[in-house]
């Protein structure tokens, strides 16, 4: 057998990996390596496979040390000979960083830590060599402190505690009187050191390790461990990345942009992750390392000119203060500016997408850190695919592919109203880290934002800078508001990927998180007040702004036509009411897959009537109360059918319980037996008598028109009458009749003969006729099961995936909160079978049906209607499945659209 590689190495243009390992070797690891392999400056290194981070879960620290130990200590004698300096040695040291890197990009989610392998000795040697004692001391203090966070558990574990390193940092600041991390001097800093160590010494009992490779293998392992971590599993779940693929490390010789003026450190993106713009963009500090640069404690500079010139506006800085304050890279190292230009349109081009990339500049010496395809909004997206597409850069299929449907959610919803903005009053503007119009309640802390959602509330999470701790507050937040940090800053960042609009870097706002308020100027806002984000501008609002509904037009509607191309699934739109319907065909639904008939009757004063059918005593009182339902129904139908000009509409008869519809208090009871002229205790009786233990299980769907045939009639009547008034003004009509929870084909059969025989009398009556079919929902797992039989009768399958998961799983959708979150976390469900369909269970009932239905009707129509309709892994099931449509809400239809095309095309 042949031995199994742990430890790839790269460096000197050479590697072992390469850029589609990412399996293996992680997303940053297989970068690294690819990055070497085209001749870009990346400082050498190794890196330890994802296979390892299992085996550490296995065999633990000391089992897998020395597993790898005899390739770990080899591939350092490589980095050694390429840098020509030792790890461990005082005169000449090699110093590393150990550096997390999942298969999947987790920002941010694990640990780092640099300048590993000094100590008391190395840092006097490090210091001689480079002849820059400061330098060597400000990196020894990163170094305890970042070890002492991430390997030996000194990281705060509650957001009261404050970071102990943090603490004694500002202890020194204030002893010396200066404010910046940087005006410390050597003394200082050694302080630091000093104090730090102690402060480890007496929280863990431990002494600091002072042997490098004993510092190493704590290193490598703690990076195993973080893969474990809360906000890295937090992460994973919403990301839905599997907690078995693990996390690489990588060992990397450290490059220095601590070592002065001629050094720096920064993050860019090769096109702006926030609007998709073909612009290099990005953030960098001088004499700084590694997270300096989002951490938002110093203000990070721009690195072209005109983003600076564009900051500096937006901020309000005049230009000759940003020139002298805040120059762009471009203007204080031009040299190093020109190459990692160069560098980062090498990078996309080879990539062929967005990259974010990492870098540092050690005396003026550019190298490359990272790269990986940035993550960006949903609308960067659509126009980096598309602009990618017309500078020929990839084809139509990777541009449809590289939009994920999911994104497009961000597009479809409200944007302000441009007259409600200009009305509104301004608080202050910070930075359009992600675009978005949100509206909220101030909250200040990540677990308010978690209380005040579970309360329904809408909050807007306003903090001086995020981090990876907020992450549950963030999503559950309507839009996040800082007062530092830069367009890389973690806020914005993060909320960039979730799609959720941001603004960050408000100087302005002074926050007191202890009062709970915002200041800014003369004006204060507390928690709970309302205000306005404006995440493309960077403007915030008071109260709440007024929004309007989002379009699909520009370079959206060009990828929707593309899309279409390549799906073979057509989408349609669930919809009631004709402005459900108009939103849907704004958004490209080719037909309404599911119009409920039941939300009809509680418009208006209809309620009424439909309440006189319900209690009526007879057939008698039913009808007379079906006759005035008649004309209010067939002018919805013929409003919808007007809407949807020719396009197929299928009608769903009255599904729900008839308790839903009756009055449940005293005083409506009351009214409703003044109006029917009958007394109280009658209504009363009525009520109790229709009240049902298992209503879901009750007397529902077809259950109703069988035993209340004159329902189906009305509702025939109203269709067929409204089809033919519709088709007398010249308009194509498309209607499809469903019968909804049908168990039997004899169910079918007999709701099948009352609507021919009325449609046949409308038909004599108007003296003309129109197309129209019959057919099914299968929401029953025994309609599933005897799909054959039914086809016979039905013209059309829909499957109502809502009721058939509920069925099949016995869970009952109104009570299943209750274990759900249970059986998610416990893993006995991988996911929510109401969101993203059951493809073993509910899947294989949907496969089996669309299979015996053809047997006997091969051209037989099939869809689904059901929530999955609009979720694209469900959508990508029922292509499939060899379903011909799936229906879904109409601010879905896009995202359907996508996902239709996706599973085409992954098919090819
Ligand atoms: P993350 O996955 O959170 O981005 P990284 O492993 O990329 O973490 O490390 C964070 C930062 O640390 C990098 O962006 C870089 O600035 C710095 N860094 C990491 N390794 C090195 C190194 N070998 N030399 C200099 N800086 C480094
Ligand atoms: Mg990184
Ligand atoms: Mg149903």
């Amino acid at each position: 057998m042949p031995k199994t590689k742990r430890v790839y190495t790269f460096g000197n243009k050479q590697a072992e990996g390469n850029g589609k390992m990412r399996e293996l070797l992680g997303g940053k690891g297989a970068n690294l390596a690819e990055m070497n392999l085209i001749g870009i400056p990346v400082p050498p290194g190794f890196t330890i496979t994802t296979e390892v981070c299992a085996e550490y879960y296995t065999l633990g620290k000391e089992g897998v040390v020395k597993l790898i130990k005899p390739e770990v200590e080899a591939a350092m004698k490589g980095v050694e000979q390429i840098m020509n300096m030792k790890f461990g040695d005082s005169a000449n040291p090699l110093l590393v960083s150990v550096r997390s890197g999942a298969r999947a990009s987790m920002p941010g989610m694990m640990d780092t830590i640099l300048n590993l392998g000094l100590n008391d000795e190395v840092v006097e040697g490090l210091a001689k060599k480079m002849n820059n004692p400061r330098f060597a001391w400000d990196s020894y203090r990163r170094f305890v402190q970042m070890y002492g966070d991430v390997v030996m558990d000194m990281k705060p574990q509650s957001k009261e505690d404050e970071d102990p390193f943090e603490e004694i940092i500002d202890a020194v600041k204030k002893e010396k009187g200066v404010k910046l991390d940087t005006d410390l001097t050597t003394d200082d800093l050694k302080e630091l050191v000093k104090r730090f160590k102690a402060a480890v010494k007496k929280v863990t009992g431990k002494d600091f390790p002072t042997d490098p490779w004993e510092q190493l293998w704590g290193a490598v392992c703690a990076v195993f461990s973080s893969w474990m971590n809360e906000r890295a599993i937090l992460y994973r779940k919403l990301n839905n990345i599997p907690a078995e693929w693990g996390t690489a490390v990588n060992v990397q010789s450290m490059v220095f942009g601590n070592m002065g003026e001629t050094s720096a450190t920064g993050v860019a993106f090769t096109r702006d992750a926030a609007t998709g713009e073909d612009i290099f963009n990005g953030e960098y500090l001088v004499n700084a390392q590694g997270e300096d640069v989002v951490a938002g404690i110093r203000t990070p500079q721009e690195i072209t000119i005109e983003g600076s010139r564009r900051w500096a506006e937006l901020q309000g800085i005049s230009e000759s203060e940003r020139a002298t304050k805040y120059p762009s890279l471009e203007e204080v190292m031009p040299a190093a500016f020109t190459e990692l230009n160069e560098i980062q349109q090498h990078l996309e081009e080879y990539f062929k997408d967005m990259q974010d990339i990492e870098f540092t500049i050690q005396s003026g010496k550019l190298w490359m850190l990272q790269t990986r395809s940035g993550k960006r909004t949903g609308a960067a997206m659509v126009k980096i695919a598309m602009d990618m597409l017309a500078e020929g850069m990839i084809d139509a299929k990777t541009a449809v592919l590289r939009v994920e449907p999911a994104k497009l959610d961000e597009l479809l919803h409200p944007v302000f109203d441009s007259a409600a903005l200009k009305k509104a009053i301004i608080i202050s503007k910070g930075l359009p880290a992600s675009p978005g119009a949100a509206t909220g309640q101030i909250v200040f802390f990540a677990d308010d934002a978690e209380k005040w959602a579970a309360e329904g509330k809408k909050t807007i999470l306003v903090r001086i800078e995020t981090s990876p701790e907020d992450l549950k507050g963030m999503t559950l937040s309507e839009g996040i508001l800082t007062a530092r940090g830069g367009m890389t800053s973690h806020a914005a960042v993060v909320a960039r990927g979730m799609g959720k609009c941001c603004v960050s870097g408000a100087g302005d706002l002074v926050i007191d998180y202890k009062n709970r308020t915002i200041t800014v100027g003369t004006k204060t806002y507390k928690e709970g007040d309302w205000i306005s984000l404006n995440g493309s501008t960077g403007v915030i609002y008071e109260g709440k702004v007024a929004t309007k509904d989002a379009e699909v037009s520009g370079d959206f509607a060009k990828l929707m036509e593309l899309a279409d191309e390549f799906a073979h699934l057509k989408v349609r739109a669930n919809a009631d009411t004709p402005r459900d319907a108009k939103t849907a065909f704004r958004f490209g639904a080719q037909g309404i897959g599911l119009c409920r008939t039941e939300h009809m009757f509680f418009e208006g004063d209809r309620i009424k009537a439909v309440r006189e059918m319900i209690l009526a005593d007879d057939e008698e009182g039913r009808r007379k109360a079906l006759a005035k339902l008649l004309p209010m129904q067939r002018g919805d139908f013929e409003g919808l059918f007007e809407t949807m000009n020719g396009h197929p509409v299928t009608v769903r008869l009255l599904d729900p319980p008839l308790h839903e519809f009756v009055p449940h208090f005293e005083k409506e009871m009351r009214d409703m037996a003044a109006e029917m002229k009958v007394s109280y205790e009658v209504i009363k009786n009525k009520v109790d008598a229709l009240a049902e233990s298992n209503p879901m299980l009750g007397h529902r769907g077809c259950r109703l028109g069988n035993t209340y045939p004159e329902i189906t009639e009305m509702q025939t009547r109203a269709i067929i009458e409204a089809a033919l008034n519709i088709k007398k003004k010249g308009i194509d009509v498309h209607v499809e009749i469903m019968v909804p929870l049908v168990g039997t084909h004899r169910e079918l059969r007999a709701q099948k003969a009352v609507i021919d025989a009325v449609a046949q009398e409308v038909f004599a009556e108007h003296n003309m006729i129109i197309d129209y079919a019959v057919g099914t929902m299968i929401e029953i797992p025994r309609a599933a099961v005897t799909a054959n039989q039914i086809a016979e009768v039905a013209d059309f399958f829909s499957f109502g995936t809502n009721d058939l998961t509920q069925m099949t799983f016995g869970y009952s959708r109104d009570d299943v909160a209750k274990f759900l979150p249970i059986y998610l976390e416990k893993g006995i469900l991988k996911y929510d079978p109401f969101q993203i369909i059951d493809v073993n269970g509910v899947g294989q009932l949907v496969r089996e049906a669309v299979f015996k239905g053809r047997s006997v009707k091969p051209q037989l129509k099939c869809g689904i209607c059901g929530e999955h309709g609009g979720e694209p892994t469900s959508v990508e099931f029922c292509h499939y499945a060899g379903l011909n449509y799936v229906s879904c809400s109409p601010y879905r239809v896009p995202i359907a659209r996508l996902a239709a095309a996706h599973a085409a095309l992954k098919q090819q």
